[in-house]
């Protein structure tokens, strides 16, 4: 069992490479945000206890999302490993992680220019009917301000603004620093230049992943 651990700030693509690993090399991709939707709508005992705590506006703690993140390991379809995406975010976190055995562990950094990111992310669009992705950038729609995919509208994402781009990026970087510095010590880091196309940062991914 292999685990691999994705790194980065908001915007430097990290779940698109968790997809494109779990594709080529079947390395499930786990989200904590999606394990927190799965259990909530499945209606778990987990489930219940972390839709009252967000009901209520508070964070989920790190030892319920330890704990969802054990469970899903544990499940039938993860066979050869699984990527972390997003997770783990602090120093507390990192540490629950490795209490979870697995015979390989790789952490990647995917290394972004912050200016790059705030561009991407500011001119971004997002269908509000099939959620597709555009860019005013570099993959502008046919019509605008209309899907190509569906035809629904496009809106930008209101947290999509310069200014919370730029708190979310300090956040992380304050936040996840001491996580990735744990790895440095008591793993195997590699760090990525995740300038470039997600095939060209999926080309240096597979160099160490193979
Ligand atoms: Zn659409």
């Amino acid at each position: 069992m292999i685990r691999l651990v994705l790194f980065g700030a908001p915007g430097c693509g990290k779940g698109t490479q968790g997809d494109l690993l779990e594709e080529k090399y079947g390395y499930k991709k786990i989200s904590t945000g999606d394990l927190i939707r799965a259990e909530v709508k499945a209606g778990s005992e987990t489930g219940r206890k972390v839709k009252a705590i967000m009901e209520k506006g508070e964070l989920v703690s790190d030892e319920i999302i330890i704990e969802m993140v054990k469970n899903r390991v544990k499940q039938d379809d993860i066979t050869l490993g699984y990527t972390m995406d997003g997770f783990p975010r602090t120093l507390e976190q990192a540490k629950a992680l490795s209490n979870i055995p697995v015979e390989r562990e790789t952490a990647i950094f995917l290394k972004v220019d912050e200016e790059a990111v705030v561009e991407r992310l500011v001119s971004r669009l997002t269908c509000k009917n099939c959620s597709a992705i555009f860019n005013t950038k570099n993959k502008a729609p046919q019509k605008e301000g209309l899907c190509d995919e569906c035809g629904g509208k496009l809106e930008r994402r209101k947290d999509d603004n310069e200014e919370t781009i730029r708190s979310r990026i300090a956040v992380y970087k304050e936040q996840t620093e001491p996580a990735v510095k744990y790895y440095r010590e008591n793993s195997t880091l590699y760090e990525v230049d995740a300038a470039g196309t997600p095939a060209e940062i999926f080309a240096k991914l597979e160099e160490i992943v193979k």
